[in-house]
Protein backbone atom coordinates (compact mmCIF):
# COMPACT_ATOMS: atom_id res chain seq x y z
CA UNK A 1 0.00 0.00 0.00
CA UNK A 2 1.72 3.55 -1.19
CA UNK A 3 1.23 6.40 1.15
CA UNK A 4 -0.52 9.36 -1.03
CA UNK A 5 -1.46 12.46 -0.88
CA UNK A 6 -2.14 14.17 2.81
CA UNK A 7 -5.86 14.26 3.03
CA UNK A 8 -6.86 16.13 6.10
CA UNK A 9 -4.45 17.59 9.06
CA UNK A 10 -6.42 17.64 12.18
CA UNK A 11 -5.63 18.50 15.74
CA UNK A 12 -3.22 15.28 16.25
CA UNK A 13 -3.62 13.01 13.57
CA UNK A 14 -3.12 13.35 9.61
CA UNK A 15 -4.81 11.52 6.88
CA UNK A 16 -3.41 10.11 3.85
CA UNK A 17 -4.56 8.65 0.94
CA UNK A 18 -3.16 5.57 -1.36
CA UNK A 19 -3.32 3.75 -4.16
CA UNK A 20 -6.69 2.04 -3.17
CA UNK A 21 -9.76 4.66 -3.29
CA UNK A 22 -10.91 2.89 -0.27
CA UNK A 23 -8.54 2.93 2.25
CA UNK A 24 -6.61 5.79 3.92
CA UNK A 25 -3.12 5.72 6.11
CA UNK A 26 -3.79 7.71 9.47
CA UNK A 27 -0.66 9.04 10.79
CA UNK A 28 -0.80 10.07 14.79
CA UNK A 29 1.16 12.74 15.92
CA UNK A 30 2.69 13.87 19.52
CA UNK A 31 0.87 16.77 19.36
CA UNK A 32 -2.13 17.39 21.84
CA UNK A 33 -4.81 20.29 22.32
CA UNK A 34 -7.74 21.26 24.59
CA UNK A 35 -10.30 23.69 25.27
CA UNK A 36 -11.56 23.89 21.05
CA UNK A 37 -7.58 24.06 20.21
CA UNK A 38 -6.76 27.40 22.17
CA UNK A 39 -4.16 25.13 24.82
CA UNK A 40 -1.88 23.92 22.36
CA UNK A 41 1.29 21.54 23.35
CA UNK A 42 2.75 18.42 23.29
CA UNK A 43 2.90 14.74 24.95
CA UNK A 44 6.09 12.95 24.02
CA UNK A 45 5.25 9.38 22.93
CA UNK A 46 1.76 9.70 22.85
CA UNK A 47 1.08 9.54 19.24
CA UNK A 48 3.00 5.87 18.82
CA UNK A 49 0.59 5.07 22.67
CA UNK A 50 -2.58 6.41 21.25
CA UNK A 51 -2.00 4.27 17.62
CA UNK A 52 -1.28 1.08 19.04
CA UNK A 53 -4.18 1.51 21.91
CA UNK A 54 -7.08 2.45 19.28
CA UNK A 55 -5.53 -0.87 16.80
CA UNK A 56 -5.35 -2.70 20.02
CA UNK A 57 -9.12 -1.88 21.35
CA UNK A 58 -10.49 -1.85 17.65
CA UNK A 59 -9.25 -5.44 16.80
CA UNK A 60 -10.76 -6.41 20.35
CA UNK A 61 -14.39 -4.41 19.74
CA UNK A 62 -14.30 -6.30 15.91
CA UNK A 63 -13.98 -9.25 17.74
CA UNK A 64 -17.06 -8.92 19.40
CA UNK A 65 -19.18 -7.83 17.09
CA UNK A 66 -18.67 -4.19 16.35
CA UNK A 67 -17.72 -3.00 13.42
CA UNK A 68 -14.52 -0.97 13.07
CA UNK A 69 -12.86 0.92 9.99
CA UNK A 70 -9.70 -1.17 11.11
CA UNK A 71 -8.01 -2.64 8.59
CA UNK A 72 -3.76 -2.84 9.86
CA UNK A 73 -0.96 -1.34 11.74
CA UNK A 74 1.98 -0.37 9.03
CA UNK A 75 4.04 1.51 11.71
CA UNK A 76 4.20 2.80 15.50
CA UNK A 77 2.35 6.02 13.89
CA UNK A 78 0.08 5.20 10.93
CA UNK A 79 -2.16 2.54 10.50
CA UNK A 80 -4.42 1.86 7.42
CA UNK A 81 -7.82 2.31 7.98
CA UNK A 82 -11.35 2.21 5.57
CA UNK A 83 -12.44 5.11 3.70
CA UNK A 84 -15.62 6.58 5.62
CA UNK A 85 -17.27 9.59 5.87
CA UNK A 86 -17.69 10.68 9.55
CA UNK A 87 -21.23 10.97 11.26
CA UNK A 88 -20.72 14.85 12.43
CA UNK A 89 -21.46 13.85 16.12
CA UNK A 90 -19.23 13.14 19.04
CA UNK A 91 -20.98 10.25 20.57
CA UNK A 92 -20.33 10.37 24.69
CA UNK A 93 -20.89 7.73 27.16
CA UNK A 94 -20.11 8.30 30.93
CA UNK A 95 -20.21 6.15 33.73
CA UNK A 96 -18.90 8.09 36.56
CA UNK A 97 -19.60 12.68 36.43
CA UNK A 98 -16.60 14.18 35.17
CA UNK A 99 -15.64 17.23 33.02
CA UNK A 100 -17.92 18.95 31.18
CA UNK A 101 -20.89 16.15 32.46
CA UNK A 102 -19.98 17.88 36.52
CA UNK A 103 -19.80 21.22 35.37
CA UNK A 104 -23.16 21.51 33.38
CA UNK A 105 -25.04 19.67 36.20
CA UNK A 106 -23.55 20.70 39.78
CA UNK A 107 -22.44 16.75 40.23
CA UNK A 108 -19.44 16.45 41.95
CA UNK A 109 -16.67 14.62 40.08
CA UNK A 110 -16.41 11.18 40.70
CA UNK A 111 -19.97 10.49 41.65
CA UNK A 112 -21.10 7.12 39.87
CA UNK A 113 -23.64 7.48 37.63
CA UNK A 114 -26.99 5.56 38.55
CA UNK A 115 -27.22 4.60 34.91
CA UNK A 116 -24.71 4.77 32.29
CA UNK A 117 -25.60 7.81 30.10
CA UNK A 118 -25.00 8.84 26.64
CA UNK A 119 -24.92 12.63 25.06
CA UNK A 120 -24.37 13.43 21.41
CA UNK A 121 -22.30 16.51 20.37
CA UNK A 122 -22.66 18.13 17.16
CA UNK A 123 -19.07 18.14 15.50
CA UNK A 124 -18.72 21.23 14.27
CA UNK A 125 -15.43 23.26 15.52
CA UNK A 126 -16.75 26.63 14.82
CA UNK A 127 -20.19 26.17 17.04
CA UNK A 128 -17.86 24.67 19.72
CA UNK A 129 -19.30 21.05 19.39
CA UNK A 130 -22.80 21.96 21.02
CA UNK A 131 -24.75 19.57 23.11
CA UNK A 132 -27.85 17.87 20.77
CA UNK A 133 -30.59 15.81 21.38
CA UNK A 134 -31.62 12.85 19.57
CA UNK A 135 -34.07 15.26 17.82
CA UNK A 136 -32.00 17.76 17.07
CA UNK A 137 -29.79 15.17 15.04
CA UNK A 138 -32.31 13.91 13.17
CA UNK A 139 -33.73 17.70 12.51
CA UNK A 140 -30.46 18.91 11.18
CA UNK A 141 -30.48 15.89 9.26
CA UNK A 142 -26.59 14.26 10.33
CA UNK A 143 -27.93 10.89 10.65
CA UNK A 144 -30.78 8.94 10.31
CA UNK A 145 -33.12 7.11 13.16
CA UNK A 146 -32.00 3.60 12.16
CA UNK A 147 -28.56 4.78 11.77
CA UNK A 148 -28.95 6.62 15.56
CA UNK A 149 -30.11 3.36 16.93
CA UNK A 150 -27.32 1.46 15.51
CA UNK A 151 -24.78 4.29 16.98
CA UNK A 152 -26.13 3.96 20.28
CA UNK A 153 -26.11 -0.40 20.47
CA UNK A 154 -22.48 0.16 19.52
CA UNK A 155 -21.50 3.02 21.91
CA UNK A 156 -22.97 0.87 24.87
CA UNK A 157 -21.65 -2.10 23.80
CA UNK A 158 -18.42 -0.64 23.02
CA UNK A 159 -18.80 0.49 26.92
CA UNK A 160 -19.44 -2.50 28.28
CA UNK A 161 -16.37 -4.13 26.18
CA UNK A 162 -13.82 -1.81 27.42
CA UNK A 163 -15.31 -1.13 31.16
CA UNK A 164 -15.12 -4.74 31.43
CA UNK A 165 -11.60 -5.40 30.15
CA UNK A 166 -9.98 -2.13 31.60
CA UNK A 167 -11.10 -3.21 35.05
CA UNK A 168 -9.03 -6.08 34.68
CA UNK A 169 -6.00 -3.90 34.37
CA UNK A 170 -6.58 -1.89 37.28
CA UNK A 171 -8.59 0.89 35.31
CA UNK A 172 -11.40 2.21 35.35
CA UNK A 173 -13.78 3.63 32.26
CA UNK A 174 -15.04 6.69 33.40
CA UNK A 175 -16.04 8.05 30.39
CA UNK A 176 -15.16 8.25 26.42
CA UNK A 177 -15.87 9.97 23.38
CA UNK A 178 -16.80 7.71 20.10
CA UNK A 179 -16.79 8.88 16.13
CA UNK A 180 -18.65 6.65 13.80
CA UNK A 181 -18.46 6.45 9.77
CA UNK A 182 -20.34 5.39 6.94
CA UNK A 183 -18.62 3.09 4.62
CA UNK A 184 -19.16 3.50 0.69
CA UNK A 185 -22.14 1.16 1.41
CA UNK A 186 -23.50 2.97 4.14
CA UNK A 187 -22.47 0.74 6.83
CA UNK A 188 -22.09 2.36 10.02
CA UNK A 189 -18.48 1.58 11.48
CA UNK A 190 -16.64 2.44 14.39
CA UNK A 191 -13.78 5.51 13.39
CA UNK A 192 -11.72 7.83 15.10
CA UNK A 193 -9.30 6.30 18.23
CA UNK A 194 -9.57 5.01 21.13
CA UNK A 195 -7.14 6.61 23.34
CA UNK A 196 -6.02 8.29 26.27
CA UNK A 197 -7.12 11.49 24.42
CA UNK A 198 -10.24 10.73 24.15
CA UNK A 199 -11.56 8.57 27.25
CA UNK A 200 -10.87 9.16 30.91
CA UNK A 201 -9.25 6.70 32.68
CA UNK A 202 -8.86 6.57 36.48
CA UNK A 203 -6.51 3.90 38.29
CA UNK A 204 -8.36 1.40 40.49
CA UNK A 205 -6.63 1.34 43.26
CA UNK A 206 -5.37 5.31 43.68
CA UNK A 207 -7.88 7.07 41.55
CA UNK A 208 -4.89 8.65 39.99
CA UNK A 209 -5.79 10.10 36.27
CA UNK A 210 -4.27 8.31 33.75
CA UNK A 211 -5.68 10.69 30.55
CA UNK A 212 -5.56 14.23 28.68
CA UNK A 213 -6.98 15.81 31.87
CA UNK A 214 -3.28 15.68 33.31
CA UNK A 215 -2.48 17.99 29.95
CA UNK A 216 -5.96 19.86 30.00
CA UNK A 217 -5.35 20.58 33.94
CA UNK A 218 -1.91 21.50 33.54
CA UNK A 219 -1.43 18.43 36.12
CA UNK A 220 1.92 17.14 34.96
CA UNK A 221 2.83 13.84 34.40
CA UNK A 222 0.22 13.61 31.20
CA UNK A 223 3.93 11.06 29.26
CA UNK A 224 4.48 8.85 32.42
CA UNK A 225 -0.13 8.59 32.34
CA UNK A 226 -0.07 7.61 29.08
CA UNK A 227 2.59 4.95 29.25
CA UNK A 228 1.21 3.40 32.15
CA UNK A 229 -2.38 2.52 29.85
CA UNK A 230 0.20 1.56 27.41
CA UNK A 231 2.40 -0.77 29.87
CA UNK A 232 -0.96 -2.58 31.58
CA UNK A 233 -2.61 -3.00 28.12
CA UNK A 234 0.37 -4.07 26.22
CA UNK A 235 2.55 -4.83 28.99
CA UNK A 236 5.53 -2.92 27.77
N1 LIG B 1 -13.82 14.14 24.59
C1 LIG B 1 -13.05 14.06 23.45
N2 LIG B 1 -13.05 15.08 22.57
C2 LIG B 1 -13.80 16.21 22.75
C3 LIG B 1 -14.57 16.30 23.92
C4 LIG B 1 -14.57 15.25 24.82
O1 LIG B 1 -12.40 13.05 23.21
O2 LIG B 1 -13.74 17.12 21.90
C5 LIG B 1 -13.83 13.03 25.56
C6 LIG B 1 -13.08 13.34 26.83
O3 LIG B 1 -11.76 12.86 26.76
C7 LIG B 1 -13.85 12.61 27.88
C8 LIG B 1 -15.28 12.54 27.32
O4 LIG B 1 -15.17 12.79 25.94
O5 LIG B 1 -13.36 11.30 28.01
C9 LIG B 1 -16.21 13.52 27.96
O6 LIG B 1 -15.67 14.81 27.88
P1 LIG B 1 -16.41 16.06 28.53
O7 LIG B 1 -17.68 16.30 27.82
O8 LIG B 1 -16.47 15.90 30.00
O9 LIG B 1 -15.51 17.27 28.07
P2 LIG B 1 -14.30 18.05 28.74
O10 LIG B 1 -14.48 18.07 30.21
O11 LIG B 1 -13.10 17.29 28.28
O12 LIG B 1 -14.43 19.40 28.09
Amino acid sequence: MKKGNLLYEGKAKKVFETDDPNILIVDYTDNATALNGLKKGTIVGKGAINNRMTNHMMRLLEQKGVPTHYVEELSDRETAVKRVSIVPLEVIIRNIAAGSFSKRYGVEEGTPLKISTIEFSYKDDALGDPLINDYHALALGLCTEEELNTIKKYAFAVNDMMKEYLLNLGIILVDFKLEVGRLADGTIVLADEISPDTCRFWDKDTMQKLDKDRFRRDMGGAEDAYQEVMKRLMGE
